[in-house]
């Protein structure tokens, strides 16, 4: 059973952005993918504004827009869209993502995409809109859909996958840490390419990149009959220790990273000499904000609370073991939390695309939560990346004082 770890569950907004926001980092990903959503003019604004695409660029997302006409018909039909899109784009797999409206339109997406469906380009069911699904968890969604075309490895085959898409630049790293280590690595879910998935067995252990995975790691386990590595996310120096001594172990392997951390420190000590006794304050959306919190409150400073849409007892666990004595929140109430800021006066606050603005008018330091979520603030190689972005806001605050001065 896992820890009773101890938060506090609001009713607040917990989706100011929308899970077709992560088409904008898993088209990248997934190089010979298309992403169709099924939307209105709402959507593709979203996309439009939040990925700032230019026509031009050509990229392998679409939205198939639903006019008014459309709300009447029994089931649209997006069988030209298709052939249109196998055509002019040759994917080896397109993803059919929902929207709130035909959501709300009771769209039976998972006929539709079915009926469009080939052998040689599966077309692929992802639930995403934002009546459900906030920000980063669509993630999890597309892994689900993935998960039949991975290989079955027979239980001999004793390798890690890791789980949840960071760029390749990182990945390099994740790789050569883990040869390094000694420990043998079959793949990434997901794969730069759709035929290139991992194969996952009884004997595969599934290390987590990513903190918003937890119902694919579920079906991992539950389908395939994986060990879900149980450890911090690998974020700063303190996560990275115990993710890959954590991993190590699973293959027998004793491995002591202590000089390693207290190095990744050093390197990162004009930062946190910054951060630390500082008051931070989590109200962000990405589902990134336990391992953040985390990071921050060993890297010095004083978390004040962490907010976040999800608590996963289970898949966060470890997480929540180095929180203890932080003040957590689930889908947090913004009203409220604008008392405690008023109170409290964190030094920054860590906050959603919405309210970012908002606070900074006001004189707060606020940093938006969803940099976080298109940087590579992974592993060893992401430490730096990770601190700086923690310390910039603060930074920029100060060299604007001083400027007033
Ligand atoms: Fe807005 Fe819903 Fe479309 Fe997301 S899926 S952009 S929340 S209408």
């Amino acid at each position: 059973m896992p820890p009773k770890a101890q938060f506090i569950r609001e009713d607040g907004l917990y989706h100011s952005f929308c899970g077709l926001v992560s088409v904008g980092w898993l088209y990248q990903k997934i190089k010979d993918s298309f992403f169709l959503i099924l939307g209105t003019h709402t959507c593709a604004h979203l996309l439009q504004n939040t990925l700032g695409v230019m026509i031009f660029a050509r990229p392998r997302f679409a939205v198939s827009l639903l006019e008014e006409g459309d709300l009447s018909a029994a089931q649209p039909d997006i069988a030209e869209q298709i052939e249109e899109i196998k055509r002019e784009h040759k994917p080896s797999v397109i993803f059919l993502l929902s929207s709130c409206t035909p959501e709300v339109m009771k769209v039976e997406f998972e006929g539709l995409a079915h009926s469009v469906s080939t052998p040689e380009t599966p077309v692929l069911f992802v639930p995403a809109s934002g009546l459900d699904f906030t920000f980063s968890q669509s993630e999890d969604s597309v892994l689900q859909a993935l998960l039949p075309f991975c290989p079955e490895a027979p239980p001999e085959d004793k390798r890690v996958v890791f789980l949840g898409s960071v760029n390749d630049a990182i990945a390099d790293d994740f790789m050569l840490e883990a040869q390094k280590l000694g420990i043998p690595v079959a793949g990434f879910l997901p794969s730069n390419h759709f035929h290139e998935l991992p194969p996952i067995g009884p004997g595969t252990v599934i290390a987590p990149l990513q903190p918003f995975l937890p119902k694919v790691a579920n079906l991992l386990v539950n389908e395939r009959g994986a060990t879900v590595l149980s450890s911090l996310f690998p974020f700063g120096p303190d996560g990275c220790r115990a993710f890959w001594e954590d991993l190590a172990a699973h293959f027998d392997l004793k491995v002591d990273l202590a000089e390693r951390e207290a190095k990744a420190w050093e390197r990162i000590s004009e930062h946190t000499a910054l951060l630390k006794d500082k008051k931070v304050f989590f109200a962000a959306d990405t589902l990134l904000e336990l391992p953040l919190a985390r990071f921050a409150r060993a890297a010095g400073a004083n978390v004040l609370e962490c907010s976040t849409p999800y608590i996963n007892r289970r898949f966060h666990a470890r997480e929540l073991e180095r929180l203890e004595g932080v003040r957590l929140v689930e889908q947090a109430n913004f009203e409220r939390q604008l008392r405690s800021m008023a109170d409290e006066q964190p030094d920054l606050v860590i906050s959603n695309i919405i309210t970012a603005n908002p606070l900074i008018g006001h004189g707060v330091v606020a940093k938006w939560g969803t940099e976080f979520i298109f940087s590579p603030i992974h592993g060893w190689a992401g430490v730096n990346m990770l601190v700086g972005l923690f310390t910039r806001a603060m930074r920029r605050r100060a060299k604007l004082d001083a400027f007033e001065l």
